[in-house]
């Protein structure tokens, strides 16, 4: 989800990205609708190898618009993008009710959190609201930490709660996207809590 091209970490998935330069647009069209029918049928952490080989391949795509040209034919268990025309990937995550659920292809909103089906849409809200302060603790001012006392103590459990509610992500409401897509992936860290995906067991 960085934005930022240049941390060392963006350098190197850059550096990764270079093995799919080489392909060509038919090839990469191939890669990806098979990979689609290898990610069908399950919730997928975002931290993933295939995942994150797949986003690599998807940005390029995006970037030489091969879902446009209708190179191959979209995987038949997947709806298309309304956002960029690719076969709907979506991502959850913590933003959920300000950024609705995120494409894995052009990392536009694609589904808006009031366009989610409605129960699940409630519980999703509901999760997000109680992230949200959880979340804050990483980024309160001078002002807000010397209140709390022992501020290291406020962060570790915070930390501690949120791995707790990624988990509950990855239980609970990632599987229930399957109930609407064909396959769906969900934010398992928390970076600003340094919450690494191995410290978010299922
Ligand atoms: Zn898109």
């Amino acid at each position: 989800m960085a934005t930022n091209a240049d941390t060392p970490l963006d350098q190197l998935w850059k550096e990764y990205g270079q093995g799919f330069r080489d392909f060509y647009d038919l090839t990469l069209a191939r890669w990806l609708a098979q990979t689609l029918g290898q990610l069908k049928g399950r919730a997928w952490r975002h931290s993933h190898p295939l995942l994150g080989a797949y986003r690599l391949a998807a940005e390029l795509a995006h970037e030489r618009q091969i879902w446009l040209m209708r190179l191959v034919a979209i995987p038949p268990a997947y709806s298309e993008s309304p956002c960029c025309r690719a076969p709907m990937l979506p991502l959850l995550t913590r933003d959920v009710r300000e950024a609705g659920l995120i494409c894995q292809h052009c990392s536009e909103t694609l589904v808006p959190f009031d366009e989610i089906p409605a129960g699940l849409q409630g519980e999703l809200g509901d999760w997000a609201a109680t992230y949200a302060p959880v979340h804050a603790v990483a980024h309160w001012d001078d002002r807000q930490r010397k209140d709390a006392g022992d501020y290291d103590h406020a962060y570790e459990n915070a930390a501690d709660e949120a791995e707790q509610l990624l988990a509950q992500a990855g239980r609970q409401f990632a599987p229930r996207l399957l109930e609407f897509y064909a396959a769906a992936v969900w934010e398992d860290q928390d970076e600003c809590l340094e919450v690494r995906p191995e410290d978010v067991p299922l």
